[in-house]
Parts: C-alpha cells; structure tokens; sequence
C-alpha cells in the first residue's frame, strides 16, 4: 500500500498506483480523494518506451526480444511503483 498525499494513510494500493493513468486518478479507500502520478513521469516513462522499442529494432534473434521485454518490463514497473511519487489531485 501507498501512502495517500492527501491523509498520509496508507489508502492507495499498488494496483491502485499501477492503473493510475491521464485521466484516470488512484481513488485513497481511507479519505476517497483522487490521486495521481506527475505529468512529468507519463513524459519519461514514454521516452522510455521509445529507447526500448529502437533497441527492440536493432534485435534479430526472437528468444532475446523476449528475455529483453521482460527485463525491461519488470524494471519499468520497479522503478515507477519504487521512485515515482503520488501527489493529490484537486476538483
Ligand atoms: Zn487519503
């Protein structure tokens, strides 16, 4: 569980954090205030994905397209739910 920025208790759950996206915030189940991710991280994270696809590119053997996915899978989504903080969405 995350804690909320607006009640500083732990109210957002990790599929809460994963399934946070432009228009869609985390809902906290403590104090039912919208949170979401900043803009800034969405901006990264698809440059990210734009490296990684180039690289992607540049792969011929098919078992290594796999096993890079799933590293760089599994990286994005520890370094977001680790480095990536929440901040408060206010209507
Ligand atoms: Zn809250």
């Amino acid at each position: 569980m995350y804690k909320c920025p607006h009640c500083g208790k732990k109210g957002i759950s990790v599929w809460g954090k994963l399934t946070i996206g432009m228009y869609n915030p985390a809902i906290c189940k403590e104090c039912g205030n919208e949170v979401r991710v900043p803009y800034t991280s969405a901006l990264i994270l698809s440059i990210f994905t734009v490296g990684f696809i180039t690289v992607l590119s540049f792969v011929d053997s098919i078992i290594l397209k796999i096993v890079i996915s799933v590293v760089m899978a599994s990286l994005s989504l520890f370094l977001y739910l680790k480095y990536v903080p929440l901040i408060p969405e206010y209507k």
